[in-house]
This record gives C-alpha cells, structure tokens and sequence, in this order.
C-alpha cells in the first residue's frame, strides 16, 4: 500500500531530494501524517527524521530552496527548522532515548527508525512515511498506529507506565488528545496515568497551562477535563475545581453538584464562542462557591458573595499556574463576579434602570456576559429551560434598547470634574467627587437622561444642596 497523497506536496519531494544528496533516509513522521489520516485540517508543522543529522539536512533543504530561508538551530536538542510558504519544517536526526527518575529531560544517542518511533509518545504519533527514493510514501507504522486511529484509540507504543513515568507531560498530551479528537484511551493507559499522576509536579506550569488550554479549545472541553477528574490529575492542577464536586443533603435539601454542573457549561459555551477566555471564564464561574458554601435553616444552601470570593481566586489560580496577570485575567475575573447579574434580573421584572446599571458595570463585555449566562442553564427541565432562554431574550432586547438610548456602555459623565470647578470656582475637593457621582446615579437611575444640559441643571441644584453658589 502506497500513501503518497499524503506528501503530494513538492516540499516532500525537495526534502527527499536533499536526503538523497545527503545520502541519507527520511521520513515524515509524528501529527502531520496522523491528522492527514483524520482528514483534519492538515498541519502548518511538518516534522521530518533523519537516520542522519537533522540539522545537516535542514540545511542541504534550505539551500535547495529559491527563498533561501534561515535555518534555526537548536543545537542542544539537535534539531533544525526551516520555514518556508506557510509551513515550519522541523528536522531531526532519529535517536533513542533514556530517562532519569527526576527529569523529563532524556539523555539521547543516536539510533535507527525504528528507535526513534519507539520514542514516540502514542501510536498514532509514531506513523511514519517515507521520504525514500526505493518506497517513497511507504508507510511504517510498526504499533498498528492505522488501527488505533480507527478504533479512535489512544495507546502508548511501549508500556504505559514507563512511558507516562518517563515523560509525565505525555499524561496531559494522552488526555488533550482524547478531548481534541475525541478519542478513548485504553485502560492500561489510564491506569499508569492513574499511577503516574503525581509525577505530573516535574513538569513545567507553562507546560501543564498549553495542554489545558489546548483541552478547553477542542469542541466538548468536558471529555478533557473529566478524563483530567477520574485519573487524579485534576486535583494536583486545579484542587479549587476539583472542591466544587459532591451534593450534600441536609434537612432534605440538596445542592446540586457544581463541578459537573461546571463542566456541562463550558461544553455549552464552547458551542457558542472560540474564545479561550471566555471558556475560562465558564470553567472558573463557580469556582467560589466551595469556600462560601453554607446550610442556613431557613434560606437552605447558600453561596453568599460567591461571585466576589471566586473573583479573587481567579488570581490566586491564574498566578500559581503562571497564566498572564494581563487584561485577560482581568476580563475571567470580571464574568466570574458579575456572572449572576442576569440570572437576577431575568427572575425578576427587568427594569430599564437594572439594566443600565449592568451595562455600566459590565461596559465592553456585556454581550460575552449574556453568553456566559446563557451557558450557565443546565436545567434538565424543559419547561424551565425554556422559560430562562425567554427571559435573556428579554434581557438581551432590553440591552439593546437600553444602550441604543443611553448609551452607558462606555460611560462618559456629561458633565466632568472641571466643569464642576470651574462652575462653583472651587479647588479639587471632596464636593467634586461628591457631585459627580451623584450625577452618574441619576443618570443609572433614569432620574435624568445622559445628556449634557440636563445633567448641568442636575449639577447646580446638587451644588445648591451643599451650599455652593455659581461663581
Ligand atoms: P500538535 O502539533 O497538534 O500538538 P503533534 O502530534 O504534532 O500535535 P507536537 O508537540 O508537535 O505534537 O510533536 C510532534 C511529534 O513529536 C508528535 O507527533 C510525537 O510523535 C512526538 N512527541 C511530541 N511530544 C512528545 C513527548 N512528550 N513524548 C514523546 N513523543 C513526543
Ligand atoms: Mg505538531
């Protein structure tokens, strides 16, 4: 059987050129071949081996090539990349691998084909075609790789428990790949990540953090992250998530249990948005209610300021995990403490003031809040279900009425600080801020509308009220 569609494009032809003038063989191995066999969107990346020195053919491609592109060494990995069109081509030259217990950094030598796939982290990561003249577009693939993609398995070439011991970030590859393809992964894998899970402490944040997020951007987020809950590893990354699993009764009241709650609401949002962020945001929205929880014998379970608790644990999370202190974490922080705003007002009768009230505070990310919320619905009772759709739709309308008219979506004061000054000829003071305020509270209110002459009139009768008279 030949796979030669696979490598149609002439780059695979130069590479297989420069191989032969380097007198050496190749192969395209590793995600290109496996996502040409899922007909996924094949990738920009394409990693080439060598039975050879990688950066030596790396440089021979580049040469062949019109553009003349730079070759970036990594001498200390001994590998080499090539970019060129829209694709990076990465060499290198097949080696066999050794591990010591406290690194996942392995000692290397150089080694055949067949060392290298060994290396490989699953079989479907190990099929390899050739770039040889004799077989060109021969596929190797010693593990049933080809099986596996069929069965939509996830399985390791050698055994599971020292290869996940080995590298313990190849846990949270086998788990990122299960949710990105929506593959299983066979027993005596998730056994030896069960096993292995507590080495996951030698491998880097940055490390842990791309998996995550790779799992929160494939389709349903929730085969990642409950594959991360049952194998343990949930509760060495994320514990404050992990706290929020469990239903407890008392007096015959029960809550419901938010971590699975959690995880349908990011499935649902993801079906809505591609923003990264904003599946943060989903993923972290309750994330307050495990310290804030409480039995009241009247009012039941209560997560009182759940919303400002979980706000301030975005940060506590997004630092320990070294994730950016930036404007995105600002923006997670945000929906988590205004993320029950429109459940509130959906209960009750939605009044234009409630809602300029929210647009105020929620300014810019009001329409990625109304997302969330409507994300945050996982009753299993169609008739409510249906009844708080309604009632966004009705939020939602009224937003957009509301803004169309006010528009306090990036509130402005009508009349500013100077004005005040310069009216009552007074210095910077308390009375200023005073004023001001007052001001925008009669607008939000609707007590005035957010135009300039009415809030200068409103002005002058508050000044009046302090006892300051127009210079
Ligand atoms: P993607 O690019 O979508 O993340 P990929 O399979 O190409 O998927 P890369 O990280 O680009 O993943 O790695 C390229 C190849 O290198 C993999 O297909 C696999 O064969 C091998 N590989 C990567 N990381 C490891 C690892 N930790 N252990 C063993 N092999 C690995
Ligand atoms: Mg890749």
């Amino acid at each position: 059987m030949t796979f030669k569609e696979a490598i149609q494009d002439p780059v695979f032809h130069m590479i297989a050129e420069a191989a032969s003038k380097k007198e050496v063989s190749s192969y395209v191995i590793g995600g290109f071949v496996r996502d040409f066999f899922l007909e996924r969107q094949t990738p920009k990346d394409i990693d080439v081996v060598t039975v050879g020195s990688g950066i030596d053919l790396a440089r021979e491609f580049a040469s062949m090539l019109d553009e003349k592109p730079k070759v970036s060494v990594f001498k200390n990995f001994g590998t080499a990349m090539v970019k060129t069109q829209d694709l990076e081509v990465e060499f290198v030259g097949a080696r066999k691998e050794s591990y010591h217990f406290d690194s996942r950094k392995p000692v290397v030598e150089d080694g055949t084909l067949e060392d290298d796939q060994n290396r490989r982290d699953f079989t479907i990561n190990a099929l390899a075609l050739s770039l040889n003249k004799e077989d060109f577009g021969r596929l190797l693939d010693p593990f049933d790789g080809m099986k596996d993609l069929e069965k939509k398995i996830i399985r390791t070439p050698l055994d599971p428990e020292i290869t996940y011991s080995d590298d313990p970030l190849r846990m949270m590859r086998a788990i990122r790949f299960a949710s990105q393809l929506n593959f299983r992964i066979e027993p005596a894998s998730l056994k030896a990540i069960k096993d292995n899970k507590k080495r996951i402490k030698i491998i880097s944040r940055e490390r842990i953090v791309d998996e995550l997020h790779k799992i929160m951007l494939s389709d349903r987020p929730s085969v990642g992250l409950s594959l991360l809950y049952k194998t343990g590893l949930l509760k060495l990354i994320l514990p404050e998530l992990t706290a929020l699993q469990g239903i407890e009764e008392k007096e015959g009241q029960r809550h419901k249990d938010n971590f699975w709650h959690t995880l349908e609401v990011v499935d649902n949002i993801s079906q809505n948005t591609d923003d990264l962020w904003l599946r943060w945001a989903a993923l972290l929205h309750d994330i307050g209610k495990a310290p804030t929880k409480r039995f009241d014998d009247n009012a039941g379970w209560t997560f009182h300021g759940h919303e400002f608790v979980g706000s301030k644990m975005v940060y506590r999370i997004f630092k320990r995990m070294r994730m950016p202190l930036n404007e995105k974490m600002k923006f997670v922080q945000k929906m988590v403490l205004l993320s029950s705003r429109p459940i509130v007002l959906a209960q009750d009768i939605v009044t234009d003031s409630a809602v300029r009230r929210l647009i105020y505070d929620a300014g810019e990310d009001i329409d990625d809040l109304m997302t969330l919320c409507e994300a945050d619905i996982t009753t299993k009772n169609p008739r409510r279900f249906k009844k708080y759709h309604h009632n966004f739709k009705i939020v939602r309308d009224k937003i957009a009425e509301v803004e169309a008219r006010d528009h306090v979506r990036n509130f402005q004061p009508p009349v500013d600080g100077q004005e005040i000054m310069d009216t009552f000829n007074i210095p910077p003071s308390r009375e200023i801020g005073i004023i001001k305020d007052a001001i925008k509270e009669a607008i939000l209110e609707g007590e005035i509308p957010n135009e300039y002459e009415a809030a200068r009139k409103f002005m002058l009768e508050k000044g009046k009220s302090l006892g300051l008279k127009p210079a």
